[in-house]
């Protein structure tokens, strides 16, 4: 069972929350849960929702944390997560987004046993942030997870915060 952590507690069946953001293409379960959780938390008084809003402090250009929870909470089409297989077995990537197509995501099959549920949420959920525009800087060091940006870019302060937002039970 999936607990999402807010004002009101909500317990998250498959199928309570309409896919409004994600298709999952990959026919992966790990990846179908994720999906159930993103969309959970994509949800107006979520745990999550209310700590954006909440936040003064973000930079790159986000705006601030009501303007953010808006945003995101805005219905979109959907976009799809699909597998691909990264070309070197020890690539790093758990995958990509290309900013010239919103309706994509691409998730390395290579790293999905390795993966949680929260890891998928948080990549998920980042990665998707980048394809409403939010970003962490640039050029050459625009992928290096430094402390400024995990703090205060929209994109890692969601993926590095997910677990705290829902809790997931056996
Ligand atoms: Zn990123």
């Amino acid at each position: 069972m999936v607990t999402l952590i807010g004002k009101t507690q909500h317990d998250i069946k498959r199928g309570e929350f309409m896919a409004q953001r994600f298709y999952n293409n990959t026919g992966n379960s790990k990846v179908g849960e994720a999906i159930i959780i993103a969309e959970g938390l994509l949800t107006p008084n979520s745990k999550m929702i209310e700590a954006i809003k909440n936040k003064k402090d973000f930079k790159y250009d986000s705006g601030n944390g009501s303007h953010i929870a808006s945003e995101l909470l805005e219905a979109r089409p959907i976009v799809r997560i699909n597998f691909y297989r990264s070309k070197w077995p020890w690539s790093a990537a758990i995958g990509y987004v290309n900013s010239n197509d919103s309706k994509n995501m691409y998730l390395n099959s290579r790293k999905i046993e390795a993966l949680t549920i929260s890891d998928i949420v948080g990549w998920v959920l980042h990665e998707w942030s980048h394809l409403q525009g939010f970003h962490h800087g640039t050029g050459r060091t625009a992928n290096y997870k430094t402390e400024d940006k995990c703090l205060y870019s929209v994109p890692y302060y969601l993926s590095e915060n997910v677990s705290k937002w829902f809790t997931i039970s056996k």
